[in-house]
């Protein structure tokens, strides 16, 4: 990568990183490697609970002598709703070539290609005592400018004696955005994305 292709390709990152934090209000980026035998991210992915959705902006560098499709998904419970996109036009600036990324999948990459993916990340909404995904028309409570849904008068009950005990529960776990070669079924690129928790406290990568 020569240097006017790296501050490029940081600048392009930056204008997607900046618009998706106007767009979803929380965004982290992760850079990693894609390789035959299983390629890695640099660092996990930390989101933090509580926000309607995420952007997660994920860059790689393919090592040679890799080539191939990837799908990507992401995998982890409770399953979160996830919408891909590709680096599009505002990534087109400079770099030589880049893949073909068609629904989940980037399609003919070739050694040395860097690539660009956004995830847009949503994850369910939670009762806040018992932990179950909650839909709309859940018994509600506002407290401290936040609304609140229930399963039950029982965890509303809870959720009112003790509010404070409760009132930061969102949804979280341990997920990976994972790229799986299409052909051989192997993984080429492990993402470890956290959602809420404290950082430090995970076991490195490892999934529920
Ligand atoms: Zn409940």
């Amino acid at each position: 990568m020569t240097p006017k292709n790296i501050i490029v390709f940081i600048a392009a990152a930056a204008v997607s990183l900046a618009a998706a934090n106007t767009r979803f209000g929380d965004s982290a980026h992760a850079i990693g490697v894609i390789k035959a035998n299983g390629g890695s991210a640099r660092h996990a992915s930390h989101l933090d609970a509580g926000k309607d959705a995420y952007t997660l902006i994920a860059t790689a560098t393919v090592i040679p002598p890799y080539r191939g499709d990837a799908r990507i998904t992401l995998e982890g419970e409770p399953k979160l709703d996830c919408k891909l996109y590709s680096s599009g036009p505002v990534l087109d600036l400079g770099i030589r070539r880049h893949p073909v990324f068609r629904e989940d999948t980037l399609f003919d990459l070739q050694p040395k290609d860097r690539i660009a993916i956004w995830a847009v990340i949503k994850p369910p909404a939670i009762d806040p005592v018992c932990g179950m995904a909650v839909k709309d028309d859940f018994v509600s409570e506002q407290h401290g400018g936040k609304s609140y849904r229930f399963c039950s008068d029982d965890c509303l009950n809870n959720f009112r004696l003790n509010p404070d005990k409760y009132k930061n529960n969102a949804a979280q776990g341990k997920y990976t955005l994972a790229f799986t070669d299409t052909a051989t079924g192997k993984r080429v690129l492990d993402i470890p994305v956290l959602l809420g928790g404290k950082e430090g406290a995970g076991d490195g990568g490892h999934q529920h």
